[in-house]
């Protein structure tokens, strides 16, 4: 029989599990966000190599601010962000609600969040001029959290993702874990969507880059590698 430990090396990524994103006192609340925090903190207590939450801190100057362009509206308008050093590159976004500034009660973790299991909090979104959903790093690679530098270094072989928000930073996050080579799982109860009637239709494009999404379906909780056979 084979070495389990040598070839399933897990880490948990909780994602952006924050005040601003969970209701009932969030700028930018994702609908039913809070929910999920018993399942977190069921997850933590699994035998992951790594647990590791994020969080998302913002300068107050962030680009992703609708308050911050003249004119424009949270969740409707969009803003273009070019490369600062190649005009050539660029990539649309949606503008939000001021949200996780940094040293805000918004930008805490839910307190109720079991971090005394977390091994690294990871701090992201904290370059002004890019957007950055992913835990990893922005569309440009200007602005690298080490997050894959920890996962690497660690020897992890599969990347578990939940938290906040599902169809943003967590998407973004697992989509980043497959680039980099890592089995990538988002458990679907440990999240949840800004926009929950586009849900079924982003979860598709997910899978489509190689995410597996993963049910725990009521089962009992014990070895990680349970979870995804
Ligand atoms: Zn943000």
């Amino acid at each position: 029989m084979s070495d389990l430990t040598a070839i399933f090396k897990p880490a948990l990524l909780v994602i952006d599990f924050q005040e601003d994103f969970c209701p009932p006192h969030g700028s930018l609340a994702v609908p039913d966000g809070r929910t999920i925090l018993p399942i977190l903190n069921a997850l933590l207590l699994l035998p992951f190599a790594l647990k590791i939450a994020t969080r998302d801190f913002h300068p107050k100057n962030h680009v992703s601010f609708a308050s911050n362009h003249p004119g424009a509206s949270p969740y409707t308008s969009n803003f273009s962000i070019t490369h600062p050093t190649n005009p050539s590159l660029s990539y649309t976004t949606t503008l939000w609600p001021d949200h996780c500034v940094q040293n805000t009660t918004g930008s805490s973790l839910i307190p109720e969040l079991d971090v005394s299991r977390v091994d690294r909090i990871i701090e992201k979104g904290k370059n002004p001029d890019v957007e950055m959903y992913s835990a990893f790093y922005d569309p440009f690679h200007i602005s690298d959290s080490g997050l894959k530098d920890v996962l690497k270094g660690a020897g992890i072989t599969d990347v578990f993702v939940v938290g906040l928000a599902a169809d943003y930073c967590v998407k973004a996050s697992a989509e980043h874990a497959v680039d980099e080579g890592f089995r990538t799982y988002i458990v679907e109860e440990a999240t949840k969507p800004v926009s929950p009637e586009e849900w079924p239709e982003v979860k598709r494009g997910i899978r489509e880059h190689g995410v597996k999404f993963i049910s725990l379906g009521g089962r009992e909780l014990g070895r990680v590698q349970d979870l995804v056979i």
